[in-house]
């Protein structure tokens, strides 16, 4: 019996077992694959998904594998550079392959104890009242107390718990791969620019060492059941650029679809969706893996609390009531940026005129930090405008705030000295520190680094410790992970 099994081992699925183990928490992790996915999509991570690395301890590991990049020119690939004075300590974009990032978050998982079993499918999940139990396909059964789908766009265990999944399907499908070219690469540049004159959605440039990314629509070539071929991109480039550039030898091809859907609901009882399985939009802006990572992060403590025993009764449900909002706000975002995309005269004015809306530092801002997720605030109800927004790196006392939040609990960031975590200290460390770069006396920080709560009251802060976990002195045994790093 595990506490959690989570299907499938992207990158949500092994960020979340990480979270997950923070905890103490008995997770298993089942993945289809035996390999590593053969095709190498280049990730961006994004400002918000930089800090949850650097809030874990992992940034740096992750950062001399990646290759940073200014955070401006992704709202629908318009060439703006990033306002000054962003609001984090970590204002890049960290450009770094999808495979690169999900072996790094599986070793953290496997680290910090979580078992993953590859070339394990998953092809049945029933619930009762005490668990779920999930049947492989070679018909072995396993227990766990929850379940978490994390298994991606297609995902099993949505199709399996009949949780909707309504939205548009794919209208453009769009191949993109790596190969060689035949011509010089002034010849490709020339031809390249004209027609991204008029053509975002095309693209072919070089990717080092002799190899050459091409992204170009799909229109009526191949069988979308089947894995694309080099004939397949050669005829789309000859119908769009007049040439097929020579392309030969290709490392690796793949075809991905712009279908926009959102699950109805991210959880039936004791089984959860996260993730392409909870979410998908076309890849524009280089949105979905932050999001299945945010979505994880912010699952993983709720979900250990609910385990150990001392989650309020509704936490849980809050995992939905933040996360799917979230995912609706960027759905929508790239439907904009798709249809700003789009080579018809309409959008094209459109797109003219949003790119002379940017120049106004403030409509730049916005996009950006939507974008990159900085921007969000959750719905804690009234108060300030900083309750419910994460928190940035700040100096402290000891070092950086981030620092702390490595073992994922809450922190007390107390800078008139004269409160107390009381009987919640084994889920939320106090750091009493007057010298904290904070302009507000207090603050309560939830492990995913939101501000939960802002004030100066004792009888307040119990009410909020309460409210987020739940009541006091119910121990749990001490959680495991990276203890040097928590400083009282
Ligand atoms: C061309 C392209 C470019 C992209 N660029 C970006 C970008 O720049 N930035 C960004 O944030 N996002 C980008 N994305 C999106 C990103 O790749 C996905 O959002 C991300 O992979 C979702 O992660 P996930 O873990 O939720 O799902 P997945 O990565 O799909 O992982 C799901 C896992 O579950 C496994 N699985 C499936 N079914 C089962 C089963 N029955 N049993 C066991 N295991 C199972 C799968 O094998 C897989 O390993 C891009 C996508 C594409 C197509």
């Amino acid at each position: 019996m595990f506490d959690v099994i989570i299907v499938g081992c992207g990158p949500t699925g092994a960020m979340l077992a990480a979270e997950l183990r923070l905890h103490g928490v008995r997770v298993l992790v089942v993945e289809k694959e035996t390999e590593p996915a053969s095709f190498v999509r280049i990730v961006g991570l994004h400002i918000r998904s930089i800090e949850l690395m650097a809030m874990r301890g992992l940034l740096d590991r992750v950062l001399p594998h990646g290759r940073r990049r200014p955070a401006g020119g992704f709202f629908a690939a318009i060439a703006k550079p990033a306002p000054e004075g962003l609001d984090s300590a970590h204002a890049y974009l960290l450009g770094i392959p999808q495979p690169v990032i999900v072996r790094l978050l599986e070793e953290h998982a496997v680290a910090l104890g979580a078992q993953v079993r590859h070339g394990c499918a998953v092809t049945g999940v029933e619930q009762d009242d005490e668990g779920v139990t999930v049947e492989l396909a070679d018909g072995e059964r396993l227990r766990s107390r929850h379940l978490v789908g994390c298994d991606g766009g297609r995902s099993t265990v949505r199709r399996l718990l009949g949780v909707g999944f309504p939205g548009e399907p794919a209208r453009t499908e769009t191949l993109m791969g790596e190969m060689e070219v035949g011509v010089p690469q002034e010849e490709i540049a020339a031809k390249v620019a004209e027609i991204q004159e008029t053509d975002k959605s095309f693209s072919l440039g070089p990717f080092g060492e002799g190899v050459y990314r091409v992204v170009v629509p799909a229109e009526g070539v191949g069988d979308r059941a089947e894995p694309p071929t080099i004939d397949d991109f050669r005829q789309r480039l000859r119908a769009i650029a007049g040439t097929d550039f020579g392309v030969h030898s290709p490392r690796w091809l793949s075809r991905f679809g712009d279908a926009t859907r959102l699950a109805e609901r991210y959880r039936v009882g004791r089984v959860l969706l996260a993730g392409d399985a909870a979410h998908i939009h076309p890849p524009i802006g280089g949105q979905g893996l932050n999001l299945g990572v945010q979505d994880a992060f912010n699952l993983g403590w709720k979900l250990a609390g609910q385990v150990r025993g001392w989650a309020p009764e509704s936490l849980l449900d809050t995992y939905q009531d933040e996360r799917r909002p979230v995912a609706e706000d960027v759905l929508d975002n790239t439907r904009a940026q798709m249809a700003l995309s789009s080579p018809e005269p309409g959008p094209r004015a459109l797109r003219r005129l949003l790119t002379e809306l940017m120049d106004f530092d403030e409509v730049n801002r916005h996009l950006i930090e939507k974008i990159t997720a900085i921007g969000l605030r959750y719905d804690f109800g009234a108060g300030p405008d900083l309750l419910g927004r994460r928190l940035r790196d700040i100096d402290v006392r000891q070092g950086r705030l981030y620092e702390l939040l490595h073992r994922g609990r809450g922190l007390l960031l107390d800078r008139t000295g004269r409160l107390s975590t009381g009987g919640w200290s084994d889920r939320v460390d106090h750091l009493a520190d007057p010298t904290a770069a904070l302009d507000v006396p207090c603050v309560l920080l939830r492990p995913d680094g939101h501000v939960a709560w802002i004030g100066d009251d004792q009888r307040d802060l119990d009410a909020q410790l309460y409210r987020w976990f739940g009541a006091p002195g119910r121990d749990a045994p001490d959680p495991v992970g990276p203890k040097d790093t928590a400083r009282r």
